[in-house]
C-alpha cells in the first residue's frame, strides 16, 4: 500500500485511487515568460518521480500538466521587448518543453495551453455565477469567497483573520480594490485593457484569471475528482485554495482526492525565485552538470523538504553517480570476461539476496511517501555489497547471470527515480582518443569509443608479439588521457577516470 502527505489532511494517509489500477494526476505547469529555473524544476522533478513509480508500481498514470501562455507576466515582458505576448509565450513554450526533457522529465499525457482552453474556462465562470459564486463588475468578474463555506481549508486558513489582515492593509491606504465587494475576493475573468491579448465573453472582451485556467483544465481533461493535484508548497495559497474553491463550488462535490506540495528549492536558506535574483536557469545548470546528476542531487532530499542547492552538492552527486557507473562497469567487464570453467568465486545466494533486499526497500521506502533519499541508500547499499563480492573476482557463466542480474536491478531503479544511465555513459571517452588511435593503431573513424577498442586491440596484438616499446606507449598515452589501465588474467580492464 502507497501512503502519502495529504495536504489537505495534514497527514500521510493510504492512497486508494478512484478507480483501481489507473492514477489521474495534475500538476500546475510553468508560466511561459523565461526559461524555467532550477526551483521550478525541483518541483517538475519531484512530481514525475511521483509519477515513474506509480508507473513501475502497475499504474495507468494519466499526468495533465497545463501551459500558462496568458499572463501579466508575459505581457509586461512583450511590452519590454516589443514583441507581441504570443510570441514571447510561444519561444517559452518551446524552451520549457526542451528544459524538461533534458532533465529527463517524461512528458505529460496531455499538456493544454490556456489560450486554447479558453471556452471551457467562460462556461466554468457562467456556472459559478448562476450558481451565485462569482459576480461582475464592469466586465471584470470575481468569485466570492465568503460564499464558500470550505474556503480557506486546504491551507489550513481563516477567513476572518484573512479579512482582519485585509483592514489593517486599507487603513494604511494600501490594497484598496474598489471594484471587488470583498477584498478577499478574486478575479475569474479580467476585463480587457488596451493592447493586451483578449477574447470575446458574456461579460465582453477580456482575459481569465490564473486559477480558473487549473480548475478548467484538469476538470476537461481528467473529470471530478481526480486523484492528485501537485505543485510547489508555494502554490498551496492563494492559487491551490482558489482552484479548490472555484470547482467545488462549480460542481457541487470533490475536487482532487490527495493534494500534494513540494518544498522548495533554496540558495543560502532563501527561496530561489525570479523575483528575488537568486535564480539559476536550469538551460544555464545543465550546460555544466549532466541531467542525471541534477536528479540524483534533487532526489537525495525528501519531495517535501526544502533543498538547500549549491555547486559543491551538485559535484557530491555527480560523484556519487561516477562511483555507481564504475562499479556497474565493474560488474559488465566480469561478466564479459566470465567463462564456463572458472572458479567459483562469489556467492550466488548472496547476491539473490542482496538484490532482493535491494528492491524490497527501495519499494517499502518510495511506499512511504515516496522517501526518493532512502530508496537511493537501498542501491548505494547494493553497489556496495556488489563491489565488495565482486573485488578480485573471476566469474563462472553461472555467477554471471547472478552478477548481471545485480547490474540491471541497480539500472532498473535508477531508471524508476528518472536516473537514467545509457549503457557505456561513463565511457565518455575523451575526443583525443581518436587521434591517438589514428597514430597508433591505424584507425580511420572518428567515434571515441571504437577508438578506445582500436588502441585495446592494438596493445594487445602488440604484446602478442612481444612488441614491448610499441605496447609501453600505447598504455602511457591512454594514461596521459586519463584512462586507467589494470593488467588482469582476463586481459586488459580499461575505465576512463575523465
Ligand atoms: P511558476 O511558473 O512560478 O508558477 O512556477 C512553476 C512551478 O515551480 C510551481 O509549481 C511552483 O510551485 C514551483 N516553484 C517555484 N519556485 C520554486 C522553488 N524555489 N522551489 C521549488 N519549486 C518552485
Ligand atoms: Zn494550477
Amino acid at each position: 500500500m502507497i501512503r502519502l502527505y495529504d495536504t489537505n489532511q495534514r497527514r500521510k494517509v493510504d492512497f486508494v485511487p478512484l478507480e483501481e489500477g489507473k492514477v489521474s494526476m495534475y500538476v500546475c505547469g510553468p508560466t511561459v515568460y523565461n526559461r524555467i529555473h532550477i526551483g521550478n524544476a525541483r518541483t517538475f522533478i519531484s512530481f514525475d518521480m511521483i509519477r515513474r513509480y506509480l508507473q513501475w508500481r502497475g499504474f495507468d498514470v494519466t499526468f495533465v500538466q497545463n501551459v500558462t501562455d496568458v499572463d501579466d507576466k508575459i505581457i509586461a515582458r512583450a511590452l519590454e521587448e516589443g514583441r507581441s505576448a504570443q510570441d514571447v509565450a510561444r519561444e517559452y513554450t518551446e524552451a520549457f518543453i526542451a528544459d524538461m526533457r533534458a532533465a529527463g522529465v517524461a512528458d505529460p499525457t496531455i499538456r493544454p495551453k490556456a489560450t486554447e482552453e479558453i471556452n471551457t474556462m467562460i462556461a466554468l465562470v457562467q456556472t459559478l455565477v448562476e450558481r451565485g459564486h462569482a459576480y461582475e463588475v464592469e466586465g471584470d468578474v470575481y468569485f466570492s469567497v465568503r460564499s464558500d463555506a470550505h474556503y480557506g481549508h486546504l491551507s489550513g486558513r481563516n477567513v476572518d483573520e484573512m479579512e482582519a489582515g485585509h483592514r489593517e492593509l486599507r487603513a494604511d491606504g494600501q490594497g484598496l480594490e474598489d471594484r471587488k465587494r470583498d477584498p478577499l475576493d478574486f478575479a475569474l475573468w479580467k476585463a480587457a485593457k488596451p493592447g493586451e491579448p483578449s477574447w470575446a465573453s458574456p461579460w465582453g472582451e477580456g482575459r481569465p484569471g490564473w486559477h480558473i485556467e487549473c480548475s478548467a483544465m484538469s476538470q476537461k481533461y481528467l473529470g471530478l475528482p481526480f486523484d492528485i493535484h501537485g505543485g510547489g508548497a508555494d502554490l498551496v495559497f492563494p492559487h491551490h485554495e482558489n482552484e479548490c474553491a472555484q470547482s467545488e463550488c462549480a460542481c457541487g462535490g470533490q475536487f482532487a482526492r490527495y493534494w500534494m506540495h513540494s518544498g522548495m528549492l533554496q540558495v543560502n536558506s532563501e527561496k530561489m525565485s525570479k523575483s528575488l535574483g537568486n535564480f539559476m536557469l536550469l538551460h544555464d545548470v545543465l550546460e555544466d552538470a549532466r541531467p542525471q546528476a541534477l536528479r540524483m542531487l534533487m532526489l537525495q532530499t525528501h519531495y517535501r523538504s526544502p533543498l538547500d542547492f549549491s555547486v559543491a552538492r551538485m559535484d557530491e552527486a555527480d560523484a556519487a553517480l561516477s562511483r555507481i557507473e564504475t562499479a556497474l562497469q565493474n560488474m559488465r567487464w566480469l561478466c564479459d570476461n566470465s567463462h564456463a570453467g572458472a572458479p567459483d568465486t562469489v556467492d550466488d545466494a548472496q547476491i539473490r539476496d542482496y538484490q532482493k533486499q535491494a528492491t524490497e526497500g527501495f519499494r517499502a521506502a518510495m511506499d512511504d511517501d515516496f522517501n526518493a533519499p532512502a530508496a537511493l541508500g537501498c542501491i548505494f547499499t547494493l553497489v556496495n555489497q556488489m563491489n565488495i563480492a565482486t573485488a578480485g573476482a573471476s566469474l563462472s557463466t553461472a555467477d554471471a547471470e547472478q552478477v548481471i542480474g545485480a547490474h540491471d536491478c541497480i539500472v532498473e531503479l535508477l531508471d524508476v527515480l528518472g536516473i537514467a544511465l545509457e549503457e557505456g555513459s561513463q565511457t565518455d571517452y575523451p575526443a583525443e582518443t581518436v587521434e591517438l588511435a589514428a597514430r597508433l593503431a591505424g584507425y580511420g573513424g572518428s567515434d571515441p569509443m571504437e577508438a578506445t577498442e582500436a588502441l585495446i586491440e592494438a596493445r594487445a596484438l602488440a604484446k602478442a608479439e612481444k612488441d614491448w616499446a610499441r605496447a609501453d606507449t600505447i598504455r602511457d598515452d591512454m594514461i596521459a588521457l586519463g584512462f586507467l589501465i589494470e593488467d588482469t588474467p582476463q586481459g586488459a580492464k580499461v575505465t576512463y577516470q575523465g
